[in-house]
C-alpha cells in the first residue's frame, strides 16, 4: 500500500507528498469533496507517510508504525468522528488533553477529524484554539463534504485541499478490481448514478437499490396534486433514514436531469437512467421543458435546505407539494 493505491486524486496526492518530501507541511488541512472519494483514507496515508521509516514522502504499509495506523492503535494517531448527530465539545477537550504531551513513539502526532461541520460553536471555538497554536509535531487534517458549515475562522486557518469527484470509468474499473466479476449493464448503472462516489457505489453493490431507485421514481412520476396521502407517505419513507436522504432526493435530480436532457436533444444515449429509455421517452412528451426545469430545481433546492439543517422531513413534504403543480 502507498499513496499510488489511492485513485483520482493525483493532483491532491502531489500536493501533500511534495510537502512531505520538503518538510513543508502544513499545521492544519482542510480536505473537501463529497463522501466516498478518499478523503479518509489519504488523511490516514499521510498519518502513516509523516511516522513512516521511509523517507520518501510516500509510506511502506509494513513496518511497526505503519501497521499501528492501519489498526487504529498507534498513540500518536487521534482519529476523531461524530459521537450521534455532533462532534462534542468533550471529545475535543480529550484530544486536546492528549496531545499537549510529548510525542509517545512516532515522529509527528496526526489528528483527523471527520465529519468536521458536525461541530456546534462550542466545540468549533474549542478547536479553534488548538489551530491557533498547535503543540509541536501535530498536524491537524479536517474531513468535510460541506465546508460552507465549517465555521470560517475554522477555514481560514487551514489549508484546503478539494478533493474531486471520480469518473464513472474509474468508478467502475475500482468496483470491478475490488469485487471481481465483469463489467455489465448493472454495474454501469450503478457508476452513473454514484455521482462521483466510489463509497457509494460500492455500498449499492450489495444490492436492491437499482429497483429501489425504479419504485421511487415510479410513485414520483404517478403524484399529482390530489394525493395528500400519498405525499406524506412518500415523504415518511424517505426522511426515514437520515443518511440516505441525500442520495434518494440525487436519484430524483438525476431522472429530472435525463428528462431535460431528452426534451433538448431528442437523444437516449446521454442518459444517466439509460435502464429506463421507454419511461424517458413517455414523460418527456407530456411535459414542457419549463416545467422539468422547474422540477430538477425544486429537487435542488430541498437537497440545500436539508444540507442547511433545515428538518428534512418537512423539506421533502415541500418539495413533492411543489412538484405536483
Ligand atoms: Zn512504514
Amino acid at each position: 500500500m502507498s499513496f499510488k493505491n489511492i485513485k483520482g486524486q493525483d493532483r491532491q496526492i502531489n500536493i501533500l507528498t511534495n510537502a512531505i518530501k520538503r518538510v513543508t507541511v502544513s499545521h492544519a488541512y482542510l480536505f473537501t469533496g463529497i463522501s466516498g472519494i478518499g478523503k479518509g483514507i489519504t488523511a490516514i496515508a499521510m498519518a502513516k507517510a509523516l511516522n513512516c521509516k521511509a523517507e520518501n514522502g510516500d509510506f511502506c504499509g509494513c513496518c511497526i508504525s505503519c501497521k499501528k495506523i492501519e489498526h487504529s492503535n498507534h498513540p500518536d494517531i487521534f482519529w476523531i468522528e461524530p459521537e450521534g448527530d455532533y462532534i462534542k465539545i468533550d471529545q475535543i477537550r480529550r484530544m486536546q488533553e492528549r496531545i499537549k504531551y510529548t510525542l509517545y513513539e512516532g515522529k509527528q502526532k496526526v489528528v483527523i477529524i471527520d465529519k468536521v461541520e458536525r461541530m456546534n460553536l462550542q466545540s468549533s471555538n474549542c478547536l479553534l484554539k488548538t489551530l491557533e497554536e498547535p503543540p509541536p509535531h501535530t498536524i491537524l487534517i479536517l474531513l468535510t463534504s460541506t465546508p460552507y458549515q465549517v465555521i470560517s475562522t475554522i477555514r481560514s486557518r487551514c489549508q484546503r485541499v478539494m478533493f474531486q469527484p471520480l469518473s464513472v470509468e474509474l468508478i467502475l474499473e475500482l468496483m470491478i478490481e475490488k469485487h471481481g466479476g465483469e463489467e455489465s449493464a448493472e454495474l454501469e448503472l450503478i457508476a452513473s448514478l454514484a455521482g462521483g462516489s466510489l463509497g457509494r457505489a460500492m455500498q449499492w453493490m450489495e444490492g436492491g437499490v437499482l429497483q429501489e431507485r425504479k419504485e421511487l421514481l415510479e410513485r414520483i412520476n404517478l403524484l399529482n396534486k390530489g394525493c395528500v396521502t400519498e405525499i406524506l407517505d412518500l415523504a415518511e419513507l424517505l426522511s426515514k433514514d437520515k443518511e440516505t436522504i441525500l442520495e434518494k432526493l440525487d436519484f430524483f435530480r438525476l431522472w429530472f436531469r435525463d428528462l431535460l436532457t431528452f426534451k433538448e436533444t431528442d437523444r437516449l444515449n446521454y442518459l444517466i437512467n439509460g435502464d429506463l429509455k421507454n419511461e424517458v421517452r413517455s414523460i418527456a412528451g407530456r411535459l414542457s421543458h419549463s416545467n422539468l426545469f422547474y422540477k430538477f430545481q425544486i429537487v435542488n433546492e430541498a437537497q440545500l435546505a436539508i444540507n442547511n439543517n433545515v428538518n428534512p422531513k418537512l423539506s421533502i413534504e415541500t418539495m413533492l407539494l411543489r412538484l405536483c403543480q
